[in-house]
């Protein structure tokens, strides 16, 4: 028998566990337990997720516009509406913005409205 002692990399955001380094690192840029992406919204008690309810936003798409359905966070504190920038395309975040929804701030960014009513 033959015993490995390979060394191992862990995610120090979710504890996921990798072989190669470059996936670690990879991996902790886009970890959505990461406190530079996880939103700080989502554990905030002015959130309201509108009970998922969408909207249609008009994107342009360089030559003409194209309808998007947008999920229609709120934030009541600031009277807002929120997006999730997270994988979001630059076309449809300038709508988005143009329409005032307002990205919701990061845990490392914080909010000074934030109120915690539950566990990040
Ligand atoms: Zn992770």
């Amino acid at each position: 028998m033959i015993e490995y002692n390979r060394p191992s990399w862990q995610c120090e955001h979710c504890g996921r566990i990798f072989k190669r380094k470059c996936n670690a690192v990879q991996h902790e840029t886009v970890c959505r337990h990461n406190p530079d992406i996880k939103k700080l919204c989502y554990s905030c008690k002015h959130y309201d997720n509108n009970g998922w309810n969408t909207e249609e936003i008009e994107v342009w798409r360089g030559n003409d516009y194209e309808a998007r359905e947008i999920q229609k966070n709120r934030c009541e504190a600031l009277g807002l509406n929120l997006y999730n920038p997270f994988h979001m395309g630059e076309d449809l975040r300038i709508a988005l913005e143009e329409e005032s929804y307002m990205a919701m701030p990061t845990i490392n960014e914080g909010c000074e409205r934030y109120e915690q009513y539950k566990k990040h």
